[in-house]
């Protein structure tokens, strides 16, 4: 008698969820694999939404993960457009906001992260948005042009790219941030005083330390904000970037062990051996600073993509990588390697007056996490320094005339 094949049912049709429906494929699963996802498209890159794609430099094309007769050809079946609203683990079934319900061997949750929508008067005005989806972007991109003015509540890496974007198609920006520097959350004064510098001188304004009280509008639509210390802004459209939230409800609500995120292993299991997360969902371990976090970043959704597939198929975990994001915003790229726990130094290394520079955060003599401003090698060998953690000589780091292949085989000597 053959033995029944498991059924792998995926919630969520992003980044994560697609890219581990395909490496189940690669990796020779071939039980039924149904792909889940509330959106009306197939799975997509999320990151050129700021950046690429406002500018009209991507299409639906470039944006899709992977061509729509992908998914078929994978025999995945990708069902859009559906909401699971909860998890059965008892009876090991989802259930869909329209009533239905399909059953599972193994679940995938890859719900990813939402937008944060600030409690604030009239946010529901027309001409407020979120940028999370490509409809959120193509909104955005439909509203902006030459001579209209954006206000951007949030001084994140979100806000930030897209107060490029928008200068680059005609519009007047001004970034409204309730801390007193951008950055605050992710980033330290150094690289905000470089980037602020790097916005202001291509016309972008900042009023940091401000309360957005409200917002003005006509007819429904949004003319203005209103500030807590009473000055009035007149834009045309707002974008709020105020940070994200895990789609963990449906977790929680199955009761699975949650803490701001979903608690899975480095096989991206969770308290339930029939069910894995993976992606922004998640809160997972970082061996190399030993301690749980929540990534938002699309090398972490594939990195458990990996280590989800390959637990399903039986193959070994995949080597711990080092985790790693970038920002776009001008001709600027940003690559960021590591996060900065317990850093006690902060080296910089090149001239930040020059867009080329790199800050590395030390603990000790050990690197924790390098921002690599138009600089591949810095971050590629300081990716290098944080995953191995050995010492690192300080002055020579910090000595832009001397390579960074120098500076990793000094280390290695
Ligand atoms: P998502 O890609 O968000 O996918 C989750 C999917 O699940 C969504 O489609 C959602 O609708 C769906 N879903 C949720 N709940 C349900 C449900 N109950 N039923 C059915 N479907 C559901 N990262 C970088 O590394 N570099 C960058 O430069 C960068 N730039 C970014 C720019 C923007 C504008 C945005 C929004 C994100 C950016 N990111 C960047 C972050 C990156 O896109 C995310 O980390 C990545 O998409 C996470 O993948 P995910 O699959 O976990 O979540």
């Amino acid at each position: 008698m053959q033995e029944s094949k498991p059924h792998v049912v995926i919630i969520g049709a992003g980044h994560a969820g697609g890219t581990v429906a395909a490496l189940l494929r690669q990796y020779e699963f071939t039980g039924p694999i149904t792909l889940i996802g509330e959106e009306p498209i197939p799975p997509y890159h999320r990151p050129p939404l700021s950046k690429a794609w406002l500018k009209g430099e991507a299409n639906a094309e470039s944006l899709a993960l992977k061509p729509l007769e992908f998914y078929a050809e994978n025999n995945i079946d990708l069902w859009l457009n559906a909401r699971v609203a909860r998890v059965d683990r008892v009876g090991k079934k989802v259930a869909f906001l329209n009533g239905n319900i399909l059953a599972y061997d193994i679940l995938i949750i890859a719900t990813g992260s939402r937008a944060i929508y600030p409690p604030i008067p009239r946010a529901d005005s027309g001409g407020i948005m979120l940028l999370r989806t490509a409809a959120d972007a193509e909104q955005l991109k439909a509203t902006i042009g030459p001579g209209k003015r954006l206000a951007i509540v949030g001084g994140g890496y979100i806000g930030l790219e897209v107060a490029a974007s928008v200068r680059g198609m005609g519009a007047e920006v001004v970034i409204l941030e309730r801390e007193e520097r951008i950055l605050k959350r992710v980033a330290n004064p150094i690289l905000a005083k470089f980037f602020q510098s790097y916005h202001e001188a291509r016309g972008v304004t900042f009023e940091l330390g401000c309360h957005v009280a409200s917002f003005g509008s006509e007819n429904g639509q949004v003319t203005g904000v209103w500030l807590g210390d009473g000055r009035g802004l007149l834009c045309d459209a707002v974008v709020i970037g105020a940070g994200v939230h895990p789609n963990e409800d449906i977790a929680k609500e199955a009761g699975l062990e949650c803490d701001h995120g979903i608690l899975v292993d480095l096989e991206a299991r969770t308290s339930d051996p029939y069910i894995f997360a993976i992606g922004d969902v998640t809160r997972r371990p970082m061996p190399i600073y030993d301690c749980l976090f929540r990534m938002e970043s699309v090398p972490n959704a594939l990195e458990q993509a990996k280590q989800a597939a390959a637990a399903i198929t039986g193959r070994p975990a995949p080597a711990v990588e080092v985790p790693w994001q970038w920002s776009d915003q001008y001709d600027l790229k940003m690559q960021i390697a590591g996060y900065p726990f317990e850093a006690d130094t902060v080296l910089v290394r090149g001239e930040p007056t020059s867009a080329k520079f790199a800050l590395f955060h030390l603990k000790g003599d050990q690197v924790q996490a390098v921002e690599a401003i138009n600089s591949p090698p810095e971050f590629m060998m300081g990716r290098q320094l944080i995953g191995s953690r050995k010492a690192v000589d300080r002055v020579k780091l910090a000595d832009p005339t001397i390579s960074m292949k120098e500076v990793v085989a000094e280390r290695d000597a």
